[in-house]
């Protein structure tokens, strides 16, 4: 499977990615002494997603193979949209995911004194305007791509207005929205983002960090690039719609330069995934509309939603990796994730003996009163784990789909007349079922045991064609299962011309199951636990779970179902 996949990603040769081959070839050369510094810069405007995730394996990632160091930095630059309450939930996903930025967490904010005082510069060097135009207009005048720009009226303003003028927006004298600052390039330019781009602009809501120390704010483009040079960033990863700004963080940093360093940025695809919305702005507003519990929602594509649904850290670097890093945009397949987290937990999930769905079972030739411990393997993938008793009586719980009482063709589990092995059990017959007078659901179902048959015995050599899971209905625990499906039922939600990504929400996205019984081991499960229940799929414990309510999340099931389901 892994080669197949290999191939879709284009441009990675030998394991190496072309970014990775970039990055050894400038160390090679000896640029910038030698070093490699990088950073990931994510805007404390919501939660990490899986995106993030792709971008922060290469910035960390990159940085630990070569023997640099990566800086977590939050462009923190619109303090209208932030909050301390996304940088807390930043740095513990970026934690989980098992980097460490040590002692450097920058802020943009922290830059805000520097970047004014190299406006103040760009101004008295008549590189920079205030303009008083409002918005609409200065948008209209920037052209298109094949019509090119008009030049503002106050473009060619003293040098001295515009100094007062922009200290003035900064004291507060100035409306937010009535003038901003502008970057003097060239309205004629092919790139629309050096049309004297807006650099500076007034905003009066108090910042998370530096309060109400401003009233004017750098623009995220006047920002990013020069707080990569102030930092010694040396490859500066970014996705690829920065491509066309590039020129623009270029010119910037063309303006402050003052030896040869100088960051290089290099653009890398954004990963989308099939049945679900990948934008902050579009996952925000799943969660103030309350059409998820929260961002840690088990169905969203955050991190700390992947993390409560069951994913670890291992399985989301297993899946970037499979995809790998191009210059083109894709949408990748939700289920080589899912599949990414199943060959993990494969590895480290013990198995147990969970019902979902339970029918009774009564063995009526088992003694009434008498419970055996019957032993049962870990983990098959993983010897050290050892194994465990589970208790076996007269009474036992399996899953009401293993019986049949008319059985389809090619139907080998529990039917009239049929034998099928108790996992690590005995052999069972059915014998007869009782149905309820007025459902017609079955209530029990009657069987008799070959006590020659147990499992491990030297003497038990007979083979039946199906093996089934149970748990004792003596001992049996009660949990609740929370069994999630894909939030969307469009692969593509949020590209669908003339319609809102909302449509496409799937109704049967959250399933919850109350009755269902579980081996007593489990009494014990701590959140965050993670299991294989055997034959069903792999489950995690949710933070609601308590001593008083057991609460299961499913993480995937055993095998990809989404496919027959679709057909
Ligand atoms: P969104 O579009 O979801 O709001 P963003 O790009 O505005 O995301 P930032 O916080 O600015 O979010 O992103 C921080 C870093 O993560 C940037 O370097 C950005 O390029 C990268 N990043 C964001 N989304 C993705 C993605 N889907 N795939 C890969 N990298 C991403
Ligand atoms: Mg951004």
């Amino acid at each position: 499977m892994s080669e197949e996949i290999k191939n879709q990603t284009g441009e990675t040769k030998g394991g190496i990615s072309f970014i990775e081959q970039i990055i050894i070839d400038d160390l090679k050369d000896g640029k910038n002494g030698g070093k490699i510094i990088t950073r990931f810069p994510p805007e404390p405007n919501g939660y990490l997603h899986i995106g993030h995730a792709k971008a922060i394996c290469l910035d960390f990632g990159m940085a630990l193979k070569y023997g640099g160091k990566c800086n977590l930095r939050f462009d923190d630059t619109n303090p209208e949209k932030e909050d301390v309450e996304y940088v807390d939930s930043i740095k513990e996903d970026i934690r989980w995911l098992g980097f460490d930025w040590e002692d450097r967490e920058y802020y943009a904010s922290d830059y805000f004194g520097r970047l004014f005082g190299f406006a103040v510069d760009l101004i008295k060097r008549g590189l920079a305007y205030v303009d008083d135009q409002p918005a609409e207009v200065i948008s209209e005048q920037r052209g298109t791509p094949t019509r090119p720009g008009t030049e503002s009226p106050y473009r060619n303003r003293s040098v001295e207005e515009n100094l007062d003028l922009f200290e003035r927006m900064n004291r507060g004298e100035f409306e937010e929205g009535s003038r901003v600052l502008r970057a003097k390039i060239d309205m004629t330019s092919p790139n629309m983002h050096m049309r004297d781009p807006i650099i500076y602009r007034i905003l009066k809501t108090p910042h998370h960090r530096t309060g109400t120390t401003w009233n004017v704010y750098p623009m995220y483009d006047f920002a990013h690039g020069q707080c990569d040079y102030f930092e010694g960033v040396t490859h500066s990863l970014c996705t690829l719609e920065f491509e066309v700004h590039r020129p623009l963080y270029d010119w910037f940093v063309d303006q402050l330069m003052t030896g040869d360093y100088r960051p290089r940025q290099i653009e890398f695809n954004r990963l989308n995934l099939t049945y679900t919305v990948m934008s902050k702005r579009r996952l925000l507003e799943l969660v103030q509309e309350g059409r998820v519990s929260g961002w840690d929602d088990p169905r969203m594509p955050t991190l700390c939603g992947l993390r409560r649904r069951g994913y670890t850290p291992e399985s989301i670097k297993k899946f970037i990796d499979l995809i790998g890093y191009t210059k083109f945009e894709a949408i990748n397949d939700i289920s080589l994730l899912e599949h990414a987290v199943r060959e993990d937990l494969n590895l480290r999930a013990p198995r147990v003996f969970g019902v979902l769905n339970p029918v009774k079972i009564i063995i009526t030739n088992y003694p009434e009163g008498t419970t055996e411990e019957v032993r049962v393997g870990n983990n098959p993938e993983d010897p050290s784990a050892g194994t465990r008793t589970v208790p076996f009586c007269r009474e036992l719980y399996i899953e009401r789909d293993d019986f049949m009482e008319s059985p389809v063709p090619k139907y080998f589990r529990l039917y009239p007349g049929n034998e099928v092995r108790l996992k690590g059990a005995y052999i069972i017959k059915c014998e007869g079922f009782r149905k309820n007078a007025t459902t017609g659901e079955i209530e029990e179902i009657h069987c008799t045991y070959d006590p020659a048959s147990r499992s491990g015995d030297p003497s038990s050599n007979r083979k039946v064609k199906a093996t089934i899971h149970w748990v004792s209905a003596l001992h049996a625990i009660e949990a609740e299962v929370r069994l999630y499906d894909r939030l969307f039922s469009h692969e593509d939600p949020a590209g669908q011309k003339d319609h809102d990504f909302r449509e496409f929400l799937n109704p049967d996205s959250l399933k919850v199951l109350n009755n269902c019984k579980l081996e007593p081991s489990l009494s014990k499960a701590e959140p965050g636990s993670k299991f294989q229940f055997q034959r069903v799929g792999y489950f995690c414990v949710d933070p609601d779970s308590s001593n008083d309510k057991l609460v299961f999340n499913r993480t995937v099931p055993l095998k990809d179902t989404w496919e027959k389901v679709k057909k």
